[in-house]
């Protein structure tokens, strides 16, 4: 008798959720986590008596999968407002105002970007439905998207930090798909965009939303037994930890993030797309730091592209006079956050007359089981790669944000592909 009905690799919101969703139809499921908690690319943490998200935290009524489940859980959200001050560098000149009137001129640039959205992606859960017009637009990264458009130079300035954002990794690689899909997905126009992935978020953080999911039915649970093989065998598979201990099944769910599919051995090989599309991985490598300053007390949004933090905001202020600005740069290596005297450095070159007086982040590039941020797919991905990813080989079945059809490189792409990978599964039994 194998160990479980299924085993599923990976304990994030994909693979809690799958897990789930295999009990509640009354079958045995196994979760198997390399690390020793649950969460991967969430995380949330104190910081000095401060409740952070290392990794993703906002949510928003747009995504189904998620608010569905806060829904279930009984979970509260909170609004945040939107920051008193803008200011945002084109070249190394700095424009202040405010953040409706830098959204004027993001705009001009954003909307020449998706202005064949509605061709491209027709329908935001079927990214292939687009044919022709997603295929033209999917062979671009968006560099050169936004090299084809009639910007001056302050639209350009401002949709590249916008877009560096977005991609949380270099424009020369990410896909333009990426803009496309936040954009249709949002409701369709940057101020969405912007609320849907930056405004609201669970009142006690991610974690009891997790929790939550996780509690839903009973899951044997293994934490701190990250898996290095994966063996498909007549009827059933057969699951190799790192440390030697064979776990057998009848079927796999590998919901690990796409960036760390290389390290599972597979047995027979994935097939020849599968594995070029995991030697590919996905292009994210940015940084999401937490860098409290003393200065004034208005609450700052500031944007400036290159910089390695170039999408900085207010996101607490404090009786003290101090607040917690949150930015997010495109590359993780640009900037140490144990560093004290390099946060300051690039914070003046960003918003000048702010004193940092800590600062913290989690290095998900180093991190193993996570070589990434949230899923940004390079050029071709959807052509390619998305179809041929998401289709199981026998028992064998790969799952995660990064495969989701609709918000892939968010939670409700996770839970998305938690709920498909468990129907295909059952399927399997
Ligand atoms: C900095 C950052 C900010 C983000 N911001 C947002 C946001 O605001 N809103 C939002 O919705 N999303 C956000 N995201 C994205 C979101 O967090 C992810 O898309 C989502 O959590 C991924 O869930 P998952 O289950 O697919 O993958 P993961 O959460 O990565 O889970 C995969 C699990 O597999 C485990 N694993 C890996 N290798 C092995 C192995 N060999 N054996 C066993 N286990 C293994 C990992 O430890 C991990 O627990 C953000 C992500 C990051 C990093």
């Amino acid at each position: 008798m194998p160990d479980a009905d299924v085993v599923v690799i990976g304990g994030g919101f994909a693979g809690v959720t799958a897990a789930r969703e295999i009990a509640l139809a009354g079958r045995r499921p196994l979760l198997v986590e390399a690390r020793d908690r649950l969460g991967g690319r969430t995380w949330t943490a104190d910081w000095n008596g401060q409740q952070i998200e290392y990794g993703g935290g906002w949510v928003h009524w747009h995504q189904p999968h998620t608010w569905s489940e806060i829904t279930r859980a009984g979970l509260a959200v909170e609004l945040s407002d939107v920051e008193r001050e803008a200011s945002w560098w084109v070249g190394d000149r700095r424009a202040t105002g405010t953040a409706a009137g830098r959204d004027a001129i993001a705009e001009r640039g954003w909307n020449a970007f998706v202005a064949d959205a509605d061709a491209v992606l027709p329908n935001p859960y079927d990214p292939l439905a687009g044919g022709a017009a997603m295929r033209r637009l999917d062979a671009m990264t968006v560099a050169e998207r936004i090299a084809t458009l009639d910007l001056d130079d302050t639209e350009r300035a401002v949709l590249m930090a916008e877009c560096e954002s977005v991609a949380h990794g270099p424009l020369e690689e990410a896909g333009a798909m990426a803009i496309i899909r936040w954009h249709v997905l949002s409701g369709s126009s940057l101020a969405l965009t912007q609320y849907a992935g930056g405004r609201v978020t669970l009142r006690d953080g991610t974690g009891p939303l997790l929790g939550a999911i996780a509690a839903a039915a009973t899951v044997e649970t293994r934490l701190a037994t990250p898996v290095a093989a994966v063996a498909a065998e007549v009827g059933g598979v057969a699951v190799t930890t790192a440390s030697g201990e064979v776990i057998t099944a009848r079927a796999a769910i590998v919901a690990v993030p796409l960036n760390t599919l290389g390290a599972i051995a597979f047995t027979p090989a994935l097939s020849p797309v599968k594995r070029d599309a995991i030697g590919r991985g996905q292009a994210s490598r940015g940084v999401k730091i937490f860098i409290r300053v003393r200065g004034r007390g208005e609450t700052q949004n500031a944007i400036r592209a290159g910089h390695p933090f170039g999408y900085l905001a207010t996101e607490w202020t404090y009786d003290d006079g101090t607040q917690t600005l949150i930015g997010f740069g495109p590359d993780a290596a640009a900037i140490d956050a144990t560093d004290l005297g390099a946060v300051q450095a690039a914070l003046d070159r960003i918003l000048p007359g702010y004193t940092a007086v800590d600062a913290i982040a989690h290095d998900w590039l180093a991190d193993p089981y996570a070589r990434g941020t949230w899923a940004i797919h390079r050029p071709g991905w959807y052509t390619h790669f998305h179809a041929e990813m998401r289709r199981p080989e026998g028992r064998v079945i790969l799952a995660g944000s990064d495969l989701a059809n609709g918000w892939a490189g968010f939670i409700d792409g996770a839970i998305e592909s938690g709920l498909t990978a468990a129907r295909h599964a059952l399927d399997r039994l």
